[in-house]
């Protein structure tokens, strides 16, 4: 199979841009004909499925513990990274684009680490609008520390607990989705195969783990949000 990651053109700060403008919209009354099947509950998985929903899509999503609760976001601890320049120590959306890629040992596709840039300081309102509890200051503004050994302040985290207490604002958002019958959600279910008809992805195979069965699940798109 090739891999194309289907980068839009353009310089780089403004790929991700452009093409949100350019592309096609799908009305709100055809969104619920669309089926999107998420691989994955943890961090990437929850929020993607939860957004789709929210949006208008009928979702179905998979994964293989007793609980999307168990991903292995749980575990992340030192924080998040968002180029809200708090500290106005110089930070930018530049900087925290090149300190990840940097990071990322010259690997990751450059520009979806610039959209991540860009959209970092939104994630962060976002979970605190979903209730995550970040550490505050005294004066009840987000705090900020420096992580990584980078050299500003831009890590906003919960204590020790940074991941778990993301994966319970992604979870209750999905939760809230999955109350609304807009997602169905099948844990203890392992994907074993990917379905791809005319080079998309339609579909996967998955065996229920407590039963041992085989099933099949299709739909018109497959998000693989199956570990960072
Ligand atoms: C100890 C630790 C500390 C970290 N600290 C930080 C930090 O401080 N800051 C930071 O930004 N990042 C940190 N990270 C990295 C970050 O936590 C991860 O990159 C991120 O949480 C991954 O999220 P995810 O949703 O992609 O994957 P995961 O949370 O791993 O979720 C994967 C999901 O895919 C499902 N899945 C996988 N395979 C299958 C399959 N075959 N069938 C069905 N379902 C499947 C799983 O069930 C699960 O729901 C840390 C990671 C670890 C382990």
């Amino acid at each position: 199979m090739e891999l194309r990651a289907n980068v839009p053109s353009g310089p780089i700060e403004r790929k991700w841009e452009k093409h949100r403008s350019e592309v096609h919209l799908v009305s709100p009354t055809n969104k619920r004909k669309y089926h999107v099947i998420v691989v994955g509950s943890g961090l990437a998985g929850a929020s993607a499925a939860a957004s789709l929903a929210e949006l208008g899509y009928r979702v179905t999503c998979f994964c293989y513990q007793d609980s999307p609760r168990r991903a292995h976001s749980i575990a992340a601890q030192g924080g998040i990274n968002a180029a809200k320049n708090y500290r106005n120590d110089g930070d930018s959306v530049f900087r925290l684009f090149y300190d990840t890629v940097k990071g990322g040992d010259f690997r990751s596709r450059e520009a979806n680490v610039h959209r991540l840039a860009e959209v970092s300081v939104q994630i962060i309102d976002q979970c605190v609008a979903q209730g995550v509890p970040f550490a505050r200051e005294y004066g009840g503004l987000l705090d900020n520390r420096s992580f990584g050994g980078v050299q500003v302040s831009r890590t906003f985290y919960a204590r020790g607990q940074t991941g778990q207490q993301l994966l319970l604002g992604a979870y209750q958002a999905l939760q809230r989705q999955i109350g609304l019958g807009q997602i169905a959600m099948y844990s203890r279910h392992e994907m074993l195969d990917l379905v791809v008809i005319d080079g998309r992805a339609r579909g996967i195979v998955v065996r229920d783990m407590v039963t041992g069965a085989v099933e099949r699940h299709s739909a018109d798109a497959v998000v693989l949000a199956t570990g960072g």
